[in-house]
């Protein structure tokens, strides 16, 4: 079915297992005919409509009670513009099928996130990002958007064309129409060297500007309970390619990341009290690496330990701060937190809804292993991000409000104002949109 979400028994679940819905029905549409169809007729029924990609969001965005469109038979490449340097991609197409496709051409996205497992139009729906210092999320990377409306027709947009469509529906939640292509911009295929390297927390904060500054992008990890971080700089390279060994890559990215973190987390969920003694060795275990290969291969890799998260932007001078009491909040409650914390940045860009709408800035991720009881922790953190004017990642836990953000967001009302215009009816709302967007 072309998404690592389950499907059993009539009802739908995320990949994070906090979220399930029983839609009245499913449809797989294999054209745009067939989806504008299905819109139309999930209308003269009375039913809501939503579209899912992969089922990576952890919030209840794509949930449906409604008709459930499966993306799986609207997938692949439909042009490739050497000259524009672009490519348009059916919505369904997952973003290793992108990716791979795309190095067969010689050509790459620019920027991109952990993972290739979710759909273009579900990635991009929430405004998934990687980290950078000039390059954005994978949303401000399209160049052009078709979608199906309310009321059955096609839109398409661009920046020159119905812009004012075009600057929210790159991450439209799924609130505007369904999303049946996308183009995106693409350059000739590139190499990055990257450079694994662990580091003291204290370090890192005091430097954060710097290593921001000289690096394309820069991410690290923190390991609560331990003064330790993982920090990752990926920089581009004229080469040669020289990617992790086969053996060793097995051990690092699947041995030691999947399956040993896992069994960590195993015995940290049955017995909690060890969970500081195991982030101090877990934290020191892997050891500084530098490869250089092609962009999705440096960027994203395989994340099979399952889990739930919360992220938050903030304002990117903020991140130090903010990252600072998220630590002293942890070092002084009873918490204990297996899964590392991820850093990120982006630049500003000009996406109505981005989380880094009209500002430079800086990401926090919490996670914490499935099935451990993650509120105390996530409402402690939500509480400290959004004393730094946090905006909430669309596709993680939180708790805001259209009400909260709104005021989190200078363009919010562009967006509802776009949405009263195109779905007047609230053809793919739910219950999640309701409580972010409103009525
Ligand atoms: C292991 C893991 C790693 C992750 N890594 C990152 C990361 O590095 N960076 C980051 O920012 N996020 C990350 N995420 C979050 C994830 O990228 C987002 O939640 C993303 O939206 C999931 O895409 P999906 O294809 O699974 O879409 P879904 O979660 O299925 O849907 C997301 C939204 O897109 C809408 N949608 C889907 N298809 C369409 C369509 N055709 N038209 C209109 N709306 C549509 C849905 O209705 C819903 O509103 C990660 C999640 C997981 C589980």
């Amino acid at each position: 079915m072309g998404s690592t979400a389950s499907a059993r028994n009539g009802t739908w679940r995320n990949w994070g297992g906090t979220v399930s819905a029983r839609p009245a029905r499913e449809v797989a549409p294999a054209s745009v005919d067939e989806l504008a169809a299905a819109v139309r007729r999930a209308a003269a029924d009375g039913l809501p409509v939503k579209a899912v990609g992969a089922g990576h969001s952890f919030t209840s965005i794509a949930a449906t009670d409604g008709v459930l469109i499966r993306p799986h038979l609207l997938t692949g490449i439909r042009d490739i513009d050497r000259v524009a340097g672009t490519v348009t991609v059916e919505a369904g197409t997952p973003l290793k099928r992108l990716n791979v496709a795309l190095a067969r051409e010689g050509l790459s996205l620019t920027n991109m996130g952990d993972i290739m497992e979710q759909t273009v139009a579900g990635a991009t729906s929430t405004g998934t990002h990687g980290t950078g210092r000039d390059s954005a999320s994978v949303a401000a990377q399209i160049r052009g958007l078709e979608l199906v409306t309310a009321d059955g027709s096609v839109l398409t947009c661009s920046e020159k064309e119905n812009p004012d469509v075009f600057a929210a529906a790159r991450i439209g939640l799924g609130a505007l129409g369904i999303v049946t292509a996308i183009t995106f911009a693409v350059e000739p295929v590139f190499l990055l060297t990257a450079r694994e390297e662990p580091m003291p927390f204290e370090r890192v904060c005091a430097d954060f500007d710097q290593l921001h500054a000289e690096n394309e992008h820069f991410e690290f990890y923190w390991f609560p309970h331990t003064g330790n971080t993982n920090t990752k700089r990926n920089n581009r390279s004229a080469g040669p390619q020289r990617p992790v060994p086969g053996l060793k890559g097995w051990f690092e990215d699947e041995f030691l990341s999947n399956g040993v973190f896992r069994a960590v987390n195993w015995v940290g969920r049955a017995a909690p009290a060890t969970i500081p003694a195991i982030a101090r060795i877990s934290s020191r275990a892997l050891s500084a690496r530098t490869y250089t290969d092609i962009p999705y291969k440096v960027f994203t890799s395989p994340r099979r330990v399952r889990f739930v998260e919360m992220e938050y932007a903030v304002p990117r001078a903020a991140l130090v701060e903010t990252l600072r009491e998220l630590k002293a909040m942890v070092d002084r409650s009873p918490l204990r937190v297996s899964f590392p914390v991820e850093v990120r940045t982006a630049p500003a860009d000009d996406i109505t809804l981005s989380t880094a709408s009209g500002r430079d800035s800086a990401y926090i991720a919490v996670h914490m292993f499935k099935g451990t009881p993650y509120q105390g922790y996530f409402t402690a953190a939500e509480r400290i991000f959004t004393a730094h004017e946090g905006r909430p990642h669309w596709g993680k836990i939180h708790t805001r409000d259209a009400d909260h953000l709104s005021r989190a967001y200078p363009r919010f009302e562009e967006f509802t104002a776009l949405r009263d215009r195109l779905d007047p009816e609230r053809r793919f709302h739910n219950d999640y949109l309701r409580r972010v967007l409103g009525a």
